[in-house]
């Protein structure tokens, strides 16, 4: 494992977290060259203009806590901010929703809107025998409602890669039907690469890392976004 994976994962373990927070998790995914959008996390009240000077809008929001698992059931994701204003209006107004008020905050993540697409998921787990899986499925109601989903065994090589996008009865959507615009599917590939594959993060880490989830990464003509991530952490079994 290379220095800077393992410094996140230290970190996390040594403030007592049983996960990465979204923005190690994202710093995390470009170790790996998963692209991430570009973000800084600010506190409230932070001087803006300052912070977001290397950020372009629009903007996104997200509030970032250990306690908040699904940041838009509580408010906490705002999409499509013009500048520093609205995004100081944004982090003001979900500081006072109930459920953001008594949370435990680690602040709010501002960072760039990815590219319009398709939404996809990739997901990593462990199997007591075989060790770190990784998962391909297509986002929202299909993955939730169809189970429109794909598992590999880790480390996979481009082929299988190329069979789990295959297996997705959804593959149509990726394919651009109904006036929808046809998506990378080597984006695709390469992002499954990257973490299922020989170099990948759960072939690497997997001693570390119990569950995977990159929901959405967002795949559009040319490139593949990762804009969540949550990385749960193995409890270390003490001999
Ligand atoms: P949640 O914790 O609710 O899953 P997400 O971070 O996944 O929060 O954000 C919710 C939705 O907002 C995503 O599924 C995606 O559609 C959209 N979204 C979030 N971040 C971005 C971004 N940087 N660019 C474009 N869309 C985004
Ligand atoms: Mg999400």
């Amino acid at each position: 494992m290379s220095e800077h994976a393992s410094a996140l994962i230290q970190a996390a373990r040594a403030a007592g977290r049983t996960s990465l927070d979204e923005a190690s998790g994202k710093r995390l995914l470009a170790h790996y060259g998963i692209e991430v959008p570009r973000s800084v996390v600010v506190q409230p009240g932070a001087d803006l203009r300052t912070a977001l000077h290397d950020v372009q809008p629009p903007y996104v929001v997200k509030v970032m806590s250990p306690d908040i698992l699904h940041k838009s059931d509580v408010g906490g994701v705002r999409v499509r901010l013009g500048d520093a204003a609205e995004v100081e209006g944004a982090i003001r107004e979900m500081s006072r929703r109930p459920e953001i008020a008594r949370a435990r905050l680690d602040g709010f993540l501002v960072e760039e809107l990815a590219p319009a697409g398709q939404e996809l998921v990739i997901g990593g787990m462990r199997d007591p025998q075989f060790g770190p899986l990784v998962m391909l499925g297509l986002g929202g109601i299909l993955i939730e409602v169809l189970q429109d989903v794909s598992f590999r065994i880790c480390p996979i090589e481009r082929i299988d890669a190329l069979e789990m996008l295959d297996e997705l009865k959804g593959k149509p959507l990726l394919e651009g039907v109904r006036g929808r615009a046809a998506v990378s599917k080597e984006a695709v590939v390469d992002a499954l690469m990257k973490i299922g594959g020989p170099d990948g993060l759960l072939t690497a880490l997997g001693e570390e890392i119990a569950e995977a989830d990159i929901n959405p990464l967002i795949v559009s003509a040319e490139r593949a976004v990762a804009v969540d991530a949550r990385f749960i952490l193995r409890q270390k079994v003490s001999v």
